[in-house]
């Protein structure tokens, strides 16, 4: 446990935005390391640790965004100068459709991948763009190979697998504990989806307290029910913007034209030019309803995921890169 790794022992940056992704994230390492000095310009506090053999950087920001995103990453690859690619874990708001491993619901897993035209991840500002269109700000760099592979690995090891790891990294986090309680799972009677006409009554309370009409929720198939503690990993293209998404009309508008799964506000600002793969458990549909019942476990699944990436991920690709880096062979070793 009282390993000391150097600066540029540390090969994956992990970004998140709020308190209770970044919890999540410290409870999947296999070891927490000391904090090392960092320069007077670095304002960023760091946890280090690691899982599977691979050193990592946690993260945080101070508010979500593309710009604080984009601040943090470069601040982080100047302090940690190996850092090969970065991991964008969290939550998101989800688009309720169907893709290969069927309807995306609330606690799935949506993990950036490319898709037809599109790298993984597309910008856009809809604070710009009118209902129906989507205007995209900025092209953003693809997925890195090595995690594209990895991400291929666990799905094919995990169809297979009698035991599911997702399941046991979320275990990870003991909900007994006052401070973790938030992680517990729902339960599948608030997994429920309205109508996108459908707009919430009363804003700032819950659909229950309002009176929204469960009537007006989206019936399922039995099929989905019974799957309901099973995390359903999605991957395809996910939307990068400024603005939270609160309506289901413009979700359905914007998602539609570019097949996007998911929504959230940090990738395009670490994208720029920093390689990563963006994981994004979904806490909400993008509409009125939207509240924060689900943010806990999502943010638990999609750490997990996040974790279980790291055994499929060859540790030598990833030291090699390390070895030819000019500023490691500078540097202490
Ligand atoms: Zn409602």
């Amino acid at each position: 446990m009282s390993k000391k790794p150097a600066h540029g022992d540390y090969t994956v940056g992990w970004i998140c935005s709020l308190e209770v992704e970044q919890i999540a994230a410290l409870e999947m390492l296999d070891e927490e390391h000391d904090r090392l000095p960092q320069p007077p310009t670095d304002h960023n506090v760091y946890n280090l640790g690691s899982i599977a053999g691979h050193n990592v950087v946690i993260a945080g920001l101070h508010q979500p965004g593309n710009n604080p995103a984009a601040t943090v990453v470069t601040q982080m690859r100047t302090t940690f100068p190996n850092l090969r690619f970065g991991m964008l874990v969290g939550i998101g708001g989800g688009v309720p459709m169907k893709t290969d491993n069927g309807m995306i619901r609330l606690g799935d897993i949506v993990v950036s991948k490319p898709a037809g035209s599109h790298s993984g991840a597309v910008q856009y500002d809809h604070g710009k763009a009118k209902v129906g269109q989507f205007e995209r700000t900025g092209a953003l760099a693809p997925p890195p190979v090595v995690l594209l592979n990895a991400a291929q690995d666990l799905a094919v090891r995990r169809a297979r697998s009698r035991k599911d790891p997702l399941e046991e990294n979320i275990q990870r986090i003991d909900t007994s504990i006052r401070g973790l309680r938030r992680y517990k799972h729902p339960g599948a009677t608030h997994n429920y989806l309205y109508q996108s006409h459908y707009i919430h009554k009363t804003p700032g309370v819950s659909c229950a307290e309002c009176g929204c009409d469960p009537l007006q929720r989206i019936p399922r198939t039995i099929d989905d029910v019974d799957d309901e503690l099973y995390i359903v990993v999605h991957r395809g293209t996910i939307a990068s913007g400024e603005l939270v998404v609160k309506d289901a009309m413009l979700r359905d508008a914007l998602a539609e034209e570019h097949n996007v799964l998911c929504f959230e506000m940090e990738a395009a600002g670490a994208l720029t030019d920093f390689p990563c793969i963006v994981i994004r458990g979904i806490s909400d549909y993008c509409d009125s309803h939207k509240n924060d019942q689900w943010h806990g476990y999502a943010a638990a699944a999609a750490a997990a995921y996040a974790r279980q990436v790291f055994f499929h991920m060859p540790i030598d690709e990833v030291k090699r890169f390390v070895l030819l880096s000019d500023r490691y062979l500078d540097g202490p070793s």
